[in-house]
């Protein structure tokens, strides 16, 4: 988890920071097999950049 490489701004081309995790539950009736069983949907996480206010996710590994 220490080591996980930060998400770059596509605008900036900076690290962003990691804000939080949520729950997806429409990314589930897309992608059926990457739903986490005991959560019943797909973890994400959530990156802000601090240059331009970007909010980006990405799953978590
Ligand atoms: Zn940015």
């Amino acid at each position: 988890m220490t080591d996980t490489p930060k998400m770059i701004c596509p605008d900036c081309g900076i690290e962003m920071n990691y804000h939080a995790e949520k729950l997806d539950y429409t990314a589930a009736l897309i992608d059926p097999d990457a739903v986490d069983p005991d959560l019943d949907g797909i973890l994400e996480e959530v990156h802000t950049c601090p240059g331009c206010g970007t909010i980006g996710t990405r799953r978590s590994q």
